[in-house]
């Protein structure tokens, strides 16, 4: 059995390492393509997990926009798929290097399988493109990987049987887990990570931020980095964020944030680096789906600057709260905690995942086979 998996960006990698490790280790005959569309973000998380590449495209090289690298994808892949036939393709969650994938092996009569299937906010514009994406990969896919019961169940209402649905978890926390894993065994790894963070002061609060999101481009970015600007006027606070390389997201956050002495803009982080980064601080404020389900697992507060979520798991169980992209909301919500006026659910439980959704999801594709 000849399987494929299809990998664009820094979520599709960190989230689809545990099924490349997992299917490698038993054995299986997979071939990894990146697309290429963000190769720079993507690569070093392949090598931090030992992963070979064997295929690559150039998406970035051809993309001017989104139609411009949806369509260098489908043609790319198609010549690859042309040559090798595979029996299935894997790809995972609602960028356009997966919807692309999707395509192309729906016209090559390849089967897919979409790993983080079912994840809906019912609004093609929040988030975009990422809403029409999922629904794209979903309605083409022969096996939906639903991460939670709740993913399955938007799945059942809109069509496809329990036969293709498998619920298993988020992959998220199986890359967390083995990563951590990984990070705690190496000393001179740690040490590191250590003198990349010596700038925070001991003893003050520690806010991880992280945003991206093109439906925030513009008026949301200005609202965020006011909000920000706000809060570090506050001493007992220190902001850390890395700032996305999106020249809508890094122009206007140097601009508004630049010369603030308690908030420290930095590159985009390297995978273990962010691991450090969200173990160190007291809440992370963010407008990433991963994060989300990342920092239950270390027990973190999560603030979602958005005004939808297609993980509502997460603040069901009390461990992320919504604010939105106002100035206004952010301020006041991340006032009240750092206040202790409302402190929100303890963090227990992680609702995304347990650690072996790889297991579950190579079992099922070895299984089609
Ligand atoms: N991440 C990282 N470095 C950073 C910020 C995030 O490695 O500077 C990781 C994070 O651990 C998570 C993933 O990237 O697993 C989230 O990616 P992103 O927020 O870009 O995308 P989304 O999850 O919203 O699709």
């Amino acid at each position: 059995m000849k399987i494929l998996i299809v990998i664009g960006t820094r979520p599709e990698a960190i989230k689809m390492a545990p099924v490349v490790m997992e299917l490698r280790r038993r054995g299986a005959d997979v071939t990894v393509c990146s697309t290429g569309q963000h190769a720079e973000m993507m690569e070093p998380i392949f090598a931090f997990f030992g992963i070979a590449v064997d295929v690559r495209l150039e998406a970035m090289a051809h993309a001017g926009s989104l139609s411009q690298l949806f369509a260098y994808v489908v043609g790319a892949l198609d010549k690859h798929l042309e040559a090798s036939r595979p029996d299935i393709a894997l790809v995972h969650g609602d960028t356009s290097s997966a919807a692309a994938a999707a395509v192309a092996c729906f016209h090559r009569m390849v089967p897919v399988g979409h790993v983080e299937a079912g994840l809906r906010t019912y609004d093609f514009a929040a988030p975009f493109p990422e809403e029409f994406n999922r629904r794209l990969v979903d309605i083409s896919a022969s096996v939906l990987f639903a991460p939670t019961e709740g993913a399955a169940a938007n799945l059942r209402q809109e069509g496809p049987s329990d036969k293709r649905i498998v619920v298993t978890g988020n992959t998220v926390i199986d890359a967390l887990l083995k990563a951590c894993a990984i990070i705690d065994a190496d000393a001179a790894l740690n040490r590191n990570l250590a003198a990349r963070f010596s700038f925070l002061r001991p003893g003050v609060r520690t806010i991880l931020v992280t945003a991206h999101r093109r439906e925030s481009f513009g008026e949301g970015f200005r609202q965020i980095c006011a909000a920000l600007a706000e809060l570090a006027g506050r001493s007992d606070v220190q902001i850390v964020y890395p700032v996305h390389l999106n020249p809508n997201v890094k122009g206007p956050v140097h601009e508004l944030l630049g010369k603030r002495e308690n908030v420290h803009l930095i590159e985009p982080l390297d995978y273990p680096e962010f691991i450090y980064a969200m173990r160190r601080a007291d809440l992370i404020l963010t407008d990433s789906g991963g994060v989300q389900e990342e920092a239950p697992s270390l027990g973190k507060p999560v603030f979602v600057m958005r005004d939808k979520t297609e993980r509502p798991e997460g603040v069901a169980a009390g461990c992320i709260t919504m604010v939105g992209n106002r100035a206004g909301r952010i301020v006041e919500v991340l006032s009240n905690y750092l206040d202790g006026k409302d402190g929100g659910a303890p963090v227990t439980a992680n609702p995304y995942g347990d650690g072996r959704a790889a297991a579950r999801i190579a079992d099922a594709v070895l299984k089609s086979g």
